[in-house]
């Protein structure tokens, strides 16, 4: 799975090289008095690729190994899992023709990572295309996404709904939220580089174990 992470964001992170332009106008048309900190934020906001991108990260580390599908199928599987929380936008567009009246309520916190994660693992019965994974995988999965929004951006999230619930209080319509991940999806691309990165600093270790492990095996069978 490792290559074929590395190598999916690879493409995703050329084809955002093309709105470089657009981040440095974006990040110098924030307003003045906007804090240093809170505009990073709000320039790194995780949308669909970035939180896919954190998801495959999170997927790679954690090592859930499938008993069934094909690779395209688990990318599907992992990219569908890592947005999940974000289905209350599209909730709040059909209900109530705006995006933000439920974002970031109960789908995104921890009781909805483990109660969705449970359904997650057992989606394969329904549908043997559905990639088998454990319930801890996919709810580690789902997680990320939660913690990528509450780390990576000012807005809150209700985490431990429900004693807790930040829905958004803003207005957004159709053409807002398929403008925003159609087009300013090029602010994932930090996320992207850093996740490569990583990816990229995963697979040294882990070979370096590897080595370690296999050196030990001969060295034992030569005494
Ligand atoms: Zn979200």
């Amino acid at each position: 799975m490792f290559d074929r992470s590395v190598y999916l964001l690879g493409g995703l992170s050329r084809h955002a090289l093309c709105f470089m332009p657009c981040i440095v106008m974006n990040i110098q048309s924030a307003g003045t008095t906007i804090r240093p900190m809170h505009r990073l934020k709000e320039a790194i906001m995780p949308l669909p690729i970035g939180h896919t991108a954190i998801g495959l990260a999170a997927a790679e580390t954690i090592q859930g190994e499938p008993s069934s599908g094909s690779r395209i199928e688990q990318f599907i599987f992992i990219t569908v899992l890592a947005n999940l929380p974000d289905i209350d936008t599209l909730i709040g567009l059909f209900l109530q023709g705006n995006g933000d009246v439920y974002h970031r309520g109960p789908t995104h916190s921890l009781l909805f990572a483990l109660a969705a994660g449970y359904a997650a693992s057992h989606a394969w019965r329904l549908w043997h295309r559905i990639p088998r994974f454990g319930f801890q995988f996919c709810s580690l999965l789902i997680f990320s996404h939660v913690a990528a929004d509450m780390l990576l951006t000012a807005s809150p999230v209700s985490l431990i709904w429900p004693l807790e619930s930040n829905p958004g209080t803003g207005h957004s319509g159709w053409l807002d939220v398929m403008n925003m991940v159609l087009f300013d999806s090029f602010q994932d691309i930090g996320i992207v580089f850093v996740v490569i990165a990583y990816l990229l600093l995963l697979r040294i270790v882990r070979s370096g174990r590897t080595r370690q492990r296999l050196f030990a095996v001969v060295k034992k069978w030569g005494k």
